[in-house]
């Protein structure tokens, strides 16, 4: 079961979002401090690598293209191989990860929307954030279209993906012209009919969890006008004190003022007289809705109409419904109230938890379970899915400490094939068409091509056919 210190140290990195690439670049890390041999695959069910940088990430958020550089270079690295389209659970199992491998390391993030569980919430015209995300961000396996047609709609959350949700609703099509979504995204935005998106908070503005800059982001679209109720930004004795300890919720509510009094000094007295006074200047609204918890999603024909609010006051550091219920005219709701992970078949997977049990990053057998030998986790999939990409990189180095660990305690076992060209001999047994790193280079020659026809660094092939064809091409 050890290992021998002269041999090649062989690992599955299961995801290439930010937690895979940043694992496969601890392994790197170690390898060249200790003057060691490394093989890394790093494997995606998707033909393109990256994850939710490039299907999550807004198409608005420019500055996070340093990011992706950073992530490109790191898969560069001639040890590290790419193996896109290849979805462990089926097109290689738990089972496989011996024969070829020291150690996995599941990063396979999240990518399914939690829901609220309330009435009304799977009607026609109700989604969750992650459906909308993945169709505006050009995932392979989103629905193809998206009906813009809501004149109003409600955004339940008070996070940043609410904030992107909201804002991508809102953009006309000229912003979103430099922008990399795909052909048919770029179509579906130019017949938005939407002109008013609600975000909804259960809770009082001091526990947003927004970011400031995201929040001050929102103030930055041309044309769009962002409306708060004063009265939401009334604090108790706990929020004036947790405002106080807060500085990143001191400055959210710092804005939320700022965008309050503007509206005060354009003669608005009230947040109704600031939204109708922007839409019949032919403006988009933004408005916030703090204290207020959705009970149901109102339909009419099977299709939303409309989302019943009951208002919530604070009581202590949580909220207590008040039984004052308002309707507001919505034609769409979006959820954005989490994502959650799926199980991969023949992991343990902690459903309470939606993550895979683990200790540091080392997989058990289930919640205070025993650890499963050769097998590790890293990024959403491992803490749950909180955090921006550069949280991704200590869980990811956290977890390789760990599995160096082991192999240096001779926790390892030898994998039972040691060619490089087996694993990808039985994914061809198995018919699975493998993306590899050079598949990948031609697909994404060919979107900065199709970019740079349109003046813009790249366009986003929009299907998975789409991106086999361009990879098979070369
Ligand atoms: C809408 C949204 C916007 C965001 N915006 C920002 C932002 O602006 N800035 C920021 O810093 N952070 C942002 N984040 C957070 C950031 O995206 C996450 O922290 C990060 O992507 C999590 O990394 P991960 O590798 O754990 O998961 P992911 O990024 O989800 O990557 C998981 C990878 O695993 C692959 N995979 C899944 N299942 C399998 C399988 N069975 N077999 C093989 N491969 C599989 C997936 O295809 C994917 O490529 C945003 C998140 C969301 C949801």
């Amino acid at each position: 079961m050890t290992t021998p210190s002269d041999s090649v140290l062989r690992v599955a990195v299961v995801g290439s979002g930010p937690a895979g690439v940043y694992a496969c670049e601890a392994l790197l890390t170690w390898a060249d401090q200790h003057g060691r041999d490394i093989v890394v695959d790093c494997l995606d069910r998707l033909p393109v690598p990256f994850g939710l940088l490039r299907h999550g990430v807004a198409p608005d958020h420019p500055r996070i293209k340093g990011i992706a550089r950073t992530l490109e270079s790191i898969g560069a690295d001639p040890r590290i191989r790419f193996l896109g389209n290849v979805e462990f659970g089926r097109d290689l199992t738990v089972a496989d990860v011996p024969r070829f491998y020291h150690a996995a390391v599941f990063a396979t993030g999240a990518l399914a929307d939690r829901e609220l569980g309330i009435p009304g919430e799977h009607l026609a015209g109700s989604y969750g954030a992650a459906q909308f995300v993945t169709w505006y961000d050009g995932h392979p396996d989103a629905d193809r279209d998206w009906a813009l047609t809501a004149r109003r709609a409600a955004v339940v959350g008070v996070g940043n993906v609410a904030l992107d949700v909201a804002r991508m609703l809102v953009r006309t099509p000229g912003q979103l012209e430099a922008t990399d979504i795909p052909e048919h995204v770029r179509e579906g935005f130019s017949a938005s009919a939407t002109r008013v998106v609600s975000v909804i908070g259960r809770r009082g503005p001091a526990y947003a969890k927004f970011t400031p800059l995201e929040l001050r982001e929102m103030g930055k679209v041309e044309g769009l006008t962002i409306v708060v109720d004063p009265a939401d930004l009334e604090y108790d004795d706990e929020a004036r004190d947790h405002l106080e300890h807060d500085r990143r919720a001191g400055q959210v509510c710092d804005q939320l003022a700022a965008w309050a009094a503007a509206q005060a000094e354009a003669g608005h007295a009230s947040a109704d007289q600031a939204e109708a006074a922007a839409l019949s200047a032919g403006g988009r609204v933004v408005r916030f809705r703090f204290h207020r918890s959705p009970v149901e999603v109102l339909g009419v024909d099977g299709r939303v109409a409309g989302l019943r609010l009951e208002r919530t006051e604070p009581d202590g550091t949580r909220v207590r419904a008040t039984g004052e219920v308002e309707e507001i005219a919505v034609d769409a709701v979006y959820r954005a109230v989490g994502y959650r992970s799926d199980p991969l078949a023949g992991v343990p997977f902690d459903p309470s938890t939606a993550t895979i049990p683990n200790d540091g990053g080392r997989v058990l057998t289930g919640p205070g379970g025993e650890p499963v030998r050769g097998l590790y986790t890293a990024g959403w999939i491992k803490r749950g899915p909180t955090g921006v990409i550069g949280t991704n990189r200590h869980c990811a180095v956290d977890t390789v400490d760990l599995l160096i660990a082991d192999l240096d305690a001779g926790a390892l076992a030898e994998p039972e094939r040691t060619d490089p060209q087996a694993v990808r001999d039985l994914l061809a047994e198995r018919g699975v068409t493998v993306v590899d790193g050079s598949g990948w280079a031609a697909i994404d020659a060919r979107e900065r091509s199709l970019g740079r026809a349109a003046g813009r660094e790249r366009t986003k092939l929009g299907s998975r056919a789409a991106m086999l064809d361009v990879a098979a091409a070369g």
